[in-house]
């Protein structure tokens, strides 16, 4: 496959790699030659992907392994397996996350953990464990996965959009403390994107939804990972500490 090979003999991890955009992004990074491990806790959406990688002939692999990135006495073993494996790390693609949507005043206790759980503590975990592979080469890209509901909020979504908020904040923190070692963090915050995520939001939904995004469609997984495979390149080392928005201008 011809195309632009910038990433090779990078080493990335992917969060939520087996569906969606996180699927996406691991086919995007391996495309520009990253050999990339993706995770999920799926085990067999994850192998489809390893082999799709294999039958596309990409010049980066991509190996499969599970982890539940909640999964708080496990994430540092995992991440440090990766880098002795692989030889190194360099890029973190933050992309695991859930949504438990419901009213505030209805929401239990359970579905606000969970969502941040995921969202943003795993955020966290995984960073703190990859960071220190990327301080010792003095080279790394954080790349978060937030979202619109984090900077403008959604009806429904207290505990998600709570979550994505929040990861912008982190985001813009790590950006300053890690940044004079080569290492820069970002995030990007898709708005509605056709994945399994906003597959069951009802039509009504989506049909109030379409009205509202002026390029008047939603999202492909395959542009925002075009974006995220764009903020690990070379060509992003001078972008710290920023939100990239990919939502077909609904957010403004
Ligand atoms: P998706 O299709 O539901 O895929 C979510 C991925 O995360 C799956 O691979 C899932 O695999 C994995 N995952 C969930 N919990 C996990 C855990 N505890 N440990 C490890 N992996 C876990 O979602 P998506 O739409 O691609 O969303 C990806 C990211 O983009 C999320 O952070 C989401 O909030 C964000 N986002 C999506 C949209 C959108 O419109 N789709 C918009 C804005 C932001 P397993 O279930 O096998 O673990």
């Amino acid at each position: 496959m011809d195309g632009i090979r910038d990433l090779l003999d990078r080493v990335a991890i992917v969060t939520g790699g087996s569906r969606g955009i996180g699927r996406a992004v691991s086919l995007a990074l391996a495309s520009r030659g990253a050999n990339v491990v993706a995770c999920a806790r799926n085990a067999e959406r994850l192998a489809s992907l390893a082999s799709e990688a294999a039958d596309r002939r990409l010049p980066g692999k991509i190996i499969s392994r599970t982890l539940d990135v909640t999964a708080t006495e496990k994430v540092e073993t995992w991440v440090d397996d990766v880098a002795t494996d692989l030889g190194r790390l360099d890029i973190l693609v933050n992309n695991a996350g859930i949504t438990r949507d419901g009213l505030v005043m209805t929401m239990t206790d359970e579905e606000f953990d969970d969502v941040l759980n995921t969202n943003l503590r795993a955020v966290f975990l995984m960073t703190r464990a990859a960071g220190k592979h990327m301080i010792r080469a003095r080279w790394g890209r954080f790349i978060n996965i937030t979202s619109i509901s984090g900077m403008m909020g959604n009806t429904g979504q207290a505990n998600y959009a709570a979550s994505k908020a929040g990861v912008i904040g982190f985001t813009k923190s790590v950006a300053k403390e890690v940044a004079r070692r080569g290492i820069t963090c970002n995030a990007v915050a898709p708005g509605f994107i056709k994945t399994d995520m906003t597959n069951v939001l009802s039509d009504k939904i989506k049909e109030q939804v379409l009205p509202l995004i002026p390029v008047q469609r939603f999202g492909e997984p395959e542009e925002v990972a075009a974006t995220v495979a764009f903020l690990a390149s070379p060509a992003a080392a001078y972008i710290n500490g920023q939100v990239l928005v990919v939502d077909g201008g609904l957010h403004m």
